[in-house]
């Protein structure tokens, strides 16, 4: 965890401190960050008399958390208020995929270069280039998790302020929290983080667009390939960085070459289109040796493979399609697309099976991303998906996620409940909330404007990759530029 900054010292020792009992409402990434950081003051003697509990709804994780997840430079740098230093080097030690290339590299079906920000490489001096820019969750969460009160399996159905004619002298001003085993409890303060479809936050607004996010008219499709990277080397032209390529109409493939780590060995071979073979026998088909071997491999953290994220338009959202329907449908648009020969072939044949799942897209929408614009909730606030969803690209949710949960972390402990300088933890958050709310307004309108370039068709989709190539035509002249006035 954290080392404990000397800012914001105790202003009252921490045995005259009353115990204060937080709820945290979802133990996804911004519920583990928070109860982390939490946890980690109180070596430092900051926070010592906060009770801290995470209800997680899910007895075990999902198989979600077996997904890259990318990690932004705000990510990075959250992450390192967020763990101690020991800690931030375990992640990058469980996460060195050769991803070195902080940018992009966006190309044609056909793989004409349209835009790299890599032309210019080091000379930009802005490039972070620091490491990990992609981890697994699992190996994120297990680190968050380490020195949580995580109690798994319990959801919590509905909260609620008492008031002080309701309960006793001591109840008053608590929220009680009610899980759906008919079992409750008083918290000092709730934390909903309890993902896009929060129950909380819809229970504190019924009635209006809070309740739930709009869906896009897209669908996120997220893959693994066992291809041998030499092979590939034509359609990966970014061997240390993310590869995108923009459909004709309106799709995107992203492919991401995660180089096995020092220790692990590459995947062995698979039976070409395993994934297809098997959708095709039916849902209790067996896979074959050589799949056996390819998931067995893919257990270690360091093992290498190609991440594949495909966008594609979906005007009903995310359906319940079967995987050979899945790999069917994209197999499709991208041969109507007009996708270079080699990288159809690649899903075609490379894809792992049991490896490729569906999301729709739900976005709160720029101008909207709070559901309530004034703090809402007396001694409760919402962090990460639960407030504001943004579109999974460029690995800006956990970044949101991410940073709400240092903020809120640093504002309870500042608060006079937990013995800092501050007032009541319930005068502080309206402006944790206000500060939320426009660093999320930016992640946002940066999603936003990304994912209408990529999803672009017709003359729109003619203008813009026609800018991109524009940029990059300038990218080298920007970096002379740079390199110049440094
Ligand atoms: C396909 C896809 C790919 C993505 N890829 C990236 C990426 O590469 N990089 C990136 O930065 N972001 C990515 N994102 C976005 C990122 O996953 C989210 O922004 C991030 O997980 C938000 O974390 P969270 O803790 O707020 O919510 P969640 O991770 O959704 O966690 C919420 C938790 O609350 C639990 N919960 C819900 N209701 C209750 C209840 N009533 N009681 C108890 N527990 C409850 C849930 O089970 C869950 O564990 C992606 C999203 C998707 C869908």
């Amino acid at each position: 965890m954290a080392s404990p900054t000397t800012t914001d010292a105790p202003t009252s020792s921490p045995a005259s401190l009353k115990a204060f009992k937080i709820v945290i409402v979802g133990g996804g990434i911004a519920g583990l960050a928070l109860a982390h950081m939490l946890e980690g003051a109180k070596s430092g003697k900051r926070g010592s008399n906060l009770l801290i509990t995470v209800y997680e709804q899910r007895a075990e994780d999902t198989s979600f958390v077996k997904y890259p997840l990318q990690l932004s430079e705000d990510a990075r740098t959250a992450l390192k208020s967020i763990l101690s230093v020991q800690e931030y080097n375990n992640l990058v030690a469980a996460s060195d995929y050769g991803i070195t290339h902080g940018g992009v590299s966006i190309h044609t079906p056909q793989l004409t270069r349209l835009y790299s920000d890599k032309a210019t490489g080091d000379d930009q001096p802005n490039r972070n280039h620091a490491l990990p820019q992609f981890t697994h969750r699992w190996v994120l969460k297990d680190i968050l998790k380490q020195g949580v009160n995580l109690v798994r399996g319990k959801r919590v159905v509905r909260t609620r302020h008492e008031a002080a004619s309701e309960g006793t002298e001591v109840h008053a001003g608590k929220i009680r929290v009610v899980f759906d085993d008919g079992s409750h409890e008083l918290a000092d303060l709730v934390v909903g983080a309890d993902g896009v479809g929060s129950v909380i936050r819809a229970q504190l607004s019924p009635s209006s667009d809070a309740a739930r996010f709009p869906l896009l008219p897209y669908v996120v499709l997220q893959f693994k390939l066992a291809a041998p990277f030499e092979s590939l080397a034509h359609i990966l032209p970014d061997m240390n960085g993310i590869n995108q390529f923009v459909g004709t109409k309106s799709t995107s493939l992203t492919l991401v070459p995660l180089h096995s780590a020092e220790g692990s060995s590459p995947l062995p071979a698979m039976t070409p289109r395993a994934a297809l073979i098997q959708s095709e026998q039916g849902p209790f088909a067996e896979a074959d040796a050589s799949v056996l071997a390819v998931k067995k491999a893919l257990e270690d953290p360091k093992a290498g493979y190609i991440f594949a994220k495909a966008i594609i338009p979906c005007p009903s959202g995310w359906e319940d399609f079967t995987e050979g329907a899945w790999i069917d449908k994209i197999l499709e648009i991208l041969r109507s697309e007009g996708y270079a020969n080699e990288i159809v072939t690649a899903v075609e044949d490379d894809l792992i099976p049991g490896t490729l799942g569906a999301w729709g897209i739900v976005s709160s929408g720029v101008g909207k991303s709070a559901p309530w614009t004034e703090h809402a909730g007396g001694r409760m606030v919402f962090i990460g998906d639960a407030m504001h969803a943004i579109p999974p690209i460029g690995g800006h949710g956990c970044a949101a996620a991410l940073r709400d949960a240092a903020e809120l972390a640093d504002t309870i402990l500042y608060s006079s409940e937990a013995g800092g300088r501050g007032t009541k933890i319930e005068s502080l958050l309206p402006s944790f909330q206000k500060e939320m709310i426009i660093r999320s307004e930016t992640y946002l309108k940066e999603v936003t404007q990304q994912l209408n370039a990529i999803m672009a068709s017709g003359i729109n989709a003619y203008v813009k990759r026609g800018v991109w190539g524009a940029m990059d035509l300038y990218a080298p002249i920007a970096g002379w530029m740079s390199g110049l006035t440094r």
